[in-house]
């Protein structure tokens, strides 16, 4: 397969240093074992359409992906629907995966707190798709100052996730660029109505009510496009997370600011939150999503309706509670 094997050459020339970051493996052998099973277009899925496959940390970008790569490649999500990403265990299973894989792509930003180790010794490309960002610092905790991984909270930052997908698709194959830039610009449009939307929806709620606690600090850059502020019981997802300190303080802020409703995230347990509800009288508004979507027959099967839903719940519960 002539054209085959030259497409392989081209994919590793116009590598872009500082976009695109080669890991090397240490042993040679393990170089060329790899090579040999992937023949660099194989399938991670080994679903032998000849695509080249895509592999992204999480589902939320692998979503965005499908819509950046259309019918061109195949995309895939090393942790499922409803993981928890920060501090996930990848297995022996994932890594031979990613070692067939054609690209990975990850958030950055310190969100895979495991990536470093998983890509350790893959001779894989990979591109970091939060790239040129505006990043926010997380303000508090032993995190102060560290960027809020969670950009993509913004639709308008994952206009900036397509342009960087765009790129990285396009030196990876090369043949269909006009392919992904024009499915990235249909996609950015779609992005653009859904924070219109967002913003709009939220706008609703009534000046001083426009407070919104969750569990995790991961809607940092929601909460910047709607104005609304933002408080939470913990920083980033994480082992020491929910400590006696944190949820008083969350209770404090609910107490002194009458806060009607607070809500958490569909990946870790809302007992600490359940916590701030009986201590405060406060509503339980709901779960949001962030950190994952669901799966198909949930509520949140794209990163599109992750948004709309988030918007929707908060802007019910903060509404509803206007005036009582
Ligand atoms: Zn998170």
């Amino acid at each position: 397969m002539p054209k085959f094997m030259f497409r392989c050459a081209k994919v590793a020339a116009r590598t872009r240093p500082g976009r695109t970051v080669r890991f090397r493996a240490a042993a040679v052998a393990a170089v060329v074992l790899s090579l040999l099973l992937t023949a660099c277009g194989g399938g991670a899925s080994g679903n032998g359409d000849g695509k080249p496959v895509v592999l992204t940390t999480f589902t939320v970008l692998a979503d965005i992906a499908r819509n950046v790569a259309g019918d061109k490649l195949t995309v895939e999500s090393i942790t499922k629907a409803g993981a928890e990403i920060h501090g996930y265990e990848p297995t022996p299973g994932d890594i031979r995966k990613a070692s067939k894989a054609d690209l990975i792509l990850d958030n950055g930003l310190n969100l895979e707190a495991w990536f470093g180790q998983f890509v350790e010794g893959l001779d894989v490309p990979h591109a970091v798709v939060s790239e040129g960002v505006e990043v926010m610092s997380i303000s508090e905790d032993s995190y102060q100052g560290k960027p809020n991984p969670h950009a993509w909270m913004s639709p308008v930052n994952v206009q900036t996730y397509v342009d960087n997908m765009v790129r990285a698709f396009s030196d990876l194959d090369p043949d269909n660029a006009a392919a992904f830039a024009a499915n990235g610009e249909a996609y950015k449009a779609e992005l653009q109505a859904v924070q219109d939307q967002m913003t709009a929806s939220l706008a609703g709620v009534p000046e001083n009510q426009r407070a919104l606690v969750t569990c995790e600090g991961a809607f940092s850059y929601l909460a910047r496009d709607a104005g609304l502020k933002e408080v939470y019981i913990w920083a980033v997802n994480a082992e020491q997370q929910a400590t006696p300190q944190q949820i008083t303080r969350a209770i404090e802020y609910v107490k002194a600011n009458q806060v009607p409703a607070v809500f958490c995230e569909s990946t870790v347990s809302d007992a600490p939150m359940q916590q701030v509800v009986e201590a405060t009288g406060a509503r339980f508004g709901g779960t949001l999503y962030v950190d994952s979507l669901s799966e198909a027959d949930g509520p949140v099967p794209t990163y599109l309706d992750l948004i709309r839903h988030d918007a929707e719940v908060i802007t019910k519960a903060l509404t509803a509670g206007a005036g009582s």
